[in-house]
């Protein structure tokens, strides 16, 4: 498998947010990374069943586009009663569907649609779940890596909290009494599952 070098990585993500957090995190390690978005690249459609199909569609649509090193990440939550959803469909489950109204993802509607699913199953039900993530480099030559990440909690209810995003309202990583919206975001950027993730890529990419 090849090393990522000091060239330029392509982060195969249209979302600004991921970008700034991963791009800040391998510059550190002399990789300069250009967006997907920012080189005109359209957004495959992410048909996979698992993080890891999903991440490498992403990852290698970008490496071919660009003809450079690309990067990608697909996560999300799943929840044990639940046999693993909602999963790779983690922001599916979040899309408004009305026919009127803004639309864009609602994360309240999303959490309380797995609460509902849970309360179903009886007041004693086990609410464990975790959230993954993968991270997958591609490289134009048609080779790959993954790195998967995972955090383990449980699914409580309310929500709690007003950091974060998305689900970070209803988990509780294992050992905490706090959700992850409560959990200072430096703190919750070292235990996480993207954190996880990152440092088996580090080691790999980047250590002796
Ligand atoms: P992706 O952008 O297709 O990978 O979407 C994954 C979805 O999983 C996100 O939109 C979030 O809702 C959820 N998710 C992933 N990581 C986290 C996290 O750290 N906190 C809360 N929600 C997350």
């Amino acid at each position: 498998m090849p090393r990522l070098g000091t060239g330029t990585l392509v982060i195969a993500t249209h979302n600004a947010g991921k970008l700034r957090e991963i791009s800040a995190l391998l510059e550190l390690y002399g990789v300069d990374c250009i967006s997907a978005g920012s080189l005109g690249l359209p957004e495959p459609a992410e048909t996979g069943t698992t993080f890891v199909e999903n991440a490498l569609i992403k990852a290698r649509a970008a490496a071919e586009a660009a003809q450079l090193p690309a990067l990608a990440d697909d996560s999300g939550l799943s929840v044990a009663a639940l046999d693993g959803r909602p999963g790779v469909y983690t922001a599916d489950w979040a899309e408004r569907q009305w026919f009127e109204g803004p639309a864009g993802r609602d994360w309240y509607m999303a959490m309380g649609k797995v609460e509902g699913m849970l309360c179903e199953q009886g007041a004693d039900v086990d609410r464990s779940c975790w959230f993954s993530c993968v991270l997958a480099i591609a490289w134009p030559g048609g080779e790959s890596a993954v790195y998967e990440g995972r955090i383990d909690g449980v699914f409580s209810w309310p929500p709690r909290g007003v950091m974060g995003f998305g689900y970070d309202p209803v988990f509780v990583p294992e050992g905490r009494t706090q959700t992850f919206a409560e959990i200072d975001p430096e703190e919750k950027h070292r235990i996480s599952h993207r954190a996880d993730a990152f440092a088996k890529l580090v080691a790999e990419q980047f250590g002796g």
